[in-house]
């Protein structure tokens, strides 16, 4: 991490890609550690908050400048000192973006298992971004049989996977993202109306197909100000994200609040990480495996070397990835 950005992050400005430092894989001390080579690399929307002042409060810790970024990842153990841990165990958790790294607590870590998924799964649709949506819906969508939902961001690992819970719970699904291909998908994985938000006017389409009930807001801003006119009465907002406001430093003022207060709605925003006690263990039982079984469908946008890493992250900012952003760092 080199340079706090005011917009959108720049690669070689707001991260630099350093390959100095070398270690011998036979010989590093691993001091009752464990060596672990890094497969696959998340990028995820939540970097760019961590990239801004350490003096900034925030539900996660700010990236410190001059280290390395850190995120969800999947490696595979070469090397171990800890009996819980052995060499070709596939570890999911948090990694720095290395190729290598030196961890000391196997409990950060899960041991996968192979359900017959790439592993880059498990850091979309079988990993935070599926967690976000599975215990989301489950907690806050309280969804009924023929009520109408509208989701945003519909094509990445979270949107995706609320249009097929929203689907599978039998609600009418409105999905917006910023491309005709992005459209196409929402539209084979069940959303009964998509659209290109950049080329419709998302006002028009609520106005056609609402009201709606529930709203899982992945965007905020001017999004958020037109579910509020569109959503019916005792409809539910369900907070996930805003990335519309992530890259600017004037936020967008939502005017019409007062629909919270008329319609008796509900708004809940939330941090998967306060959710995840709850549902975590009975997800890695039976969620990988519907992944594998192709019930769940998912896209992947993978981008291949550490070195194109901060590039994967000003395009998953600025929409330029479709479906799940990972980094492949290394094959086994
Ligand atoms: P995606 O893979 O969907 O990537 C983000 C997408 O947001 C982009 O591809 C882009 O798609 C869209 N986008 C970017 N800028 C704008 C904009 N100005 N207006 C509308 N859409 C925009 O991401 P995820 O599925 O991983 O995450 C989706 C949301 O969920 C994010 O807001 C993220 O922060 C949030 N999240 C929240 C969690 C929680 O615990 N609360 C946990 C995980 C994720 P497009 O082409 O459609 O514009």
């Amino acid at each position: 991490f080199n340079e706090i950005p005011t917009g959108y992050p720049e690669p070689g400005k707001t991260t630099v890609y350093d390959d100095s430092e070398t270690i011998d894989l036979d010989t590093v001390p691993l001091n009752g550690g464990f060596l672990v080579k890094v497969l696959v690399l998340s990028v995820d929307p939540y970097l760019r908050g961590k990239m801004r002042d350490a003096k900034q409060k925030s539900y996660s810790p700010a990236f410190e400048l001059g280290k390395p970024l850190y995120n969800f990842g999947v490696g595979v153990v070469v090397r171990s000192e800890n009996p819980a841990v052995k060499p070709g165990d596939h570890l999911y958790g948090i990694f720095e973006f290395k190729h290598y790294v030196i961890a000391s607590d196997p409990s950060q870590f899960r041991v996968l298992k192979d359900e017959g998924l790439p592993w880059s799964a498990y850091v979309g649709v079988a990993g935070m971004p599926g967690e976000t949506a599975v215990y989301a819906w489950k907690e806050y969508a309280h969804a009924k049989k023929g009520e109408t939902v509208f989701v945003t961001a519909g094509s990445g690992p979270v949107g995706a996977t609320v249009i097929q819970l929203a689907k599978a719970d039998g609600l009418k699904v409105i999905a917006s993202a910023g491309s005709d291909d992005k459209v196409a998908f929402m539209r084979e994985i069940g959303a009964d109306v998509a659209f290109n938000y950049k080329t419709v006017d998302t006002r028009k389409i609520l106005e056609k197909e609402g009201p709606i009930n529930v709203f899982w807001d992945n965007v905020g801003g001017e999004t958020l100000e037109a579910a509020l006119d569109a959503a019916d009465r005792h409809a539910r907002f369900i907070e996930c994200g805003m990335i519309s406001q992530y890259n600017t430093p004037t936020p967008y003022g939502v005017k019409n609040l007062m629909n919270i207060v008329a319609k008796e709605l509900t708004i809940k925003g939330f941090i998967v990480g306060s959710i995840r006690h709850k549902y975590e263990d009975w997800f890695y039982s039976t969620w990988p495996k519907r992944v594998a079984s192709g019930e769940i469908k998912y896209k992947e946008d993978r981008v291949r070397g550490l070195e194109n890493a901060g590039k994967a992250i000003a395009d998953v900012q600025s929409g330029r990835n479709f479906g799940k952003s990972v980094i492949i760092v290394a094959d086994e």
